[in-house]
């Protein structure tokens, strides 16, 4: 098994959710890659506001477009 050198100083790190190497560019510190981060704020949109199905259907599809993104560049997702 391989170990990655990421671990330095950098801000590199495996995404919490998808589990792909990313860099902390929102500062958030969450350790979440942008897509995930970005599935993470939709989610709390829907359950923060009462969505229309139309806007539950937008969200939805904004969520797998995201995802798509990040196995694309690596990412796993059970
Ligand atoms: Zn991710």
């Amino acid at each position: 098994m391989a170990v990655s050198k990421s671990r330095s100083r950098s801000t590199t790190f495996n995404c919490r959710i998808c589990g792909r190497l990313a860099r902390d560019t929102t500062g958030t510190g969450q350790e979440l890659c942008s897509q995930c981060d970005g599935c993470t704020m939709i989610k709390n949109e829907i359950s923060d506001n009462d969505l229309t199905s139309g806007e539950l259907a937008d969200a939805a599809a904004r969520i797998v477009k995201l995802k798509a993104e990040a196995i694309e560049k690596g990412g796993k997702f059970d």
